[in-house]
């Protein structure tokens, strides 16, 4: 099964959370334990999109 490790939208480095080709996040709050940011994502197929805040 393909898995690879989400990157931190913000510092560009591996976080701690793998997702699979089947894994689907909506509005998944990634945090990151490198730059300590926190990052609402959407990942599907191994794609991982940043989710806007309208209010961010
Ligand atoms: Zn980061």
């Amino acid at each position: 099964m393909d898995a690879q490790w989400i990157i931190c939208p913000v510092c560009k480095n591996k976080t701690r959370l793998k997702i699979r080709k089947d894994t689907i996040l909506k509005n998944y709050p990634l945090f990151c334990p490198k730059c300590k940011q926190e990052s609402l994502i959407d990942a599907e197929a191994l794609k991982v999109s940043v989710v806007i805040e309208p209010d961010a």
